[in-house]
């Protein structure tokens, strides 16, 4: 789960990160008066999901309430990477005298937490990264503690005491985060030096993993970045994302989701989505599912592919019964059913007037033919 600055500026916080606190407005006269209050020169941030919101024009100092609203105008009116800007956070202008870069990450490769670091941040750190690579240095977080190779790192790009002595704490801190808050990303591009030689986050970039979302309730409420479908599916237990296509799928299991989809695009038509019942038997699951996918206008047949292996395949079959009976699909059911119980479910359906296939292959077929064919 991505978050928007102005939220991440507030997990910062309580870390201890200095930031710069300032307003969220919506609207241009509220930025006017969120300057007027922070009186002097102020910035104003598109508050969007996305980064590069500096080059996209997405950022503008201001010195009075009328320029305020100007720029609020426009910058509100921007789309930035795809995403609306909806909302400005208006932060007191800092005076910049140096732009570091401070990100903690997930190395995939060492499987570990990486702590990535650069004397030169700024909005030029891609481009830094591509021509001149050894000016970011990167340290794997070994502990929750400062490793000898991070404090000799925090040494080059901060040799002056004082300001590394701030560097160590800020580091600290956000190594803190998170690890607390079971981050993927944490990263202040800028990090900035203001002229009384204090370390400011200037912008704030937090990622969480969406799989320990549900230790963190606080955070899960500000979740955005997913449809409404998405959200009713995380809240009833069910793995689901919405796909471009046009067969619904129900499937139990994620690696047999994923190859019905791959055998849906082989037999030439794209899924609708992926949907994983996961591995119980519980019909209400099944109720879920099936209103996930009757919703979107897209759908032209629904294909349930059902492996029963500790779920009991009659199970299953009670669950579509009692969902074909709530929810009416008003598309063609292609149900495949095999491994345990596979016979009885198989019964119960039939005699409901269901049709059930054994093979998967054929049943992905059937339902592209029913879709209107392959492409
Ligand atoms: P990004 O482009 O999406 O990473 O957005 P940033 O928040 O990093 O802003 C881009 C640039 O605007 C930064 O590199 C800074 O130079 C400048 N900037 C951002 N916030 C402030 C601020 O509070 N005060 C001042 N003076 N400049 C800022
Ligand atoms: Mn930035």
């Amino acid at each position: 789960m991505k978050m928007y600055e102005y939220q991440a500026t507030g997990l910062f916080a309580e870390e201890g990160i200095p930031v710069l606190s300032g307003e969220l407005v919506c609207e241009p006269k509220e930025a006017a008066e969120a300057c007027r209050r922070l009186g002097g020169r102020v910035v104003l941030k598109a508050q969007v999901l996305t980064g590069g919101r500096g080059k996209a024009g997405g950022v503008a100092t201001v010195s009075s309430p009328e320029e305020a609203v100007r720029e609020a105008e426009r910058i509100l009116s921007l789309t930035i990477k795809g995403y609306p800007v909806k909302k400005l956070l208006v932060v007191p202008a800092a005076d910049i005298r140096e732009e570091y870069y401070l990100g903690l990450t997930i190395d995939r490769n060492s499987a570990g937490g990486v702590c990535i670091l650069s004397s030169q941040g700024g909005m030029d750190i891609e481009e830094l990264a591509a021509t001149a690579p050894e000016k970011i240095l990167r340290l794997p977080l070994i502990s929750d503690e400062m490793t000898e190779d991070l404090s000799v790192a925090l040494r080059r790009v901060f040799p002056r005491t004082e300001v590394r002595n701030q560097a160590e704490a800020l580091v600290k801190a956000l190594i803190r985060l998170f690890r607390r808050r079971d981050c993927l990303l944490a990263e202040i591009n800028p990090l900035a030096l203001d002229c009384r030689e204090n370390l400011i986050a200037l912008d704030a970039k937090v990622e969480i993993d969406d799989n320990a979302l549900f230790l963190h309730k606080d955070l899960a409420a500000l979740k955005e970045d997913e449809t409404a479908e998405e959200r009713s599916a995380r809240e009833g237990g069910i793995s689901f994302i919405s796909l471009d296509g046009t067969i619904g799928c129900v499937v139990n299991g994620a690696g047999l989701a994923m190859a019905t989809m791959d055998a849906v695009h082989h037999f030439g038509a794209e899924p609708a989505n992926f949907l994983d019942v996961g591995g119980s038997s519980d019909p209400k699951k099944m109720v879920l599912a099936l209103n996930l996918i009757v919703g979107n206008p897209r759908v032209r047949c629904i294909l349930i592919n059902i492996f029963g292996g500790i779920t009991r395949c009659d199970d299953i079959a009670r669950g579509i019964l009692l969902a074909a009976e709530a929810v009416d699909p008003s598309r063609p059911l292609v149900i495949r059913l095999t491994g345990t119980n596979a016979e009885e479910g198989k019964e119960m359906l039939e005699k409901a007037g269901y049709a059930v296939m054994t093979d998967m292959t054929e049943a992905v077929k059937k339902a592209v033919a029913l879709a209107g064919g392959p492409r």
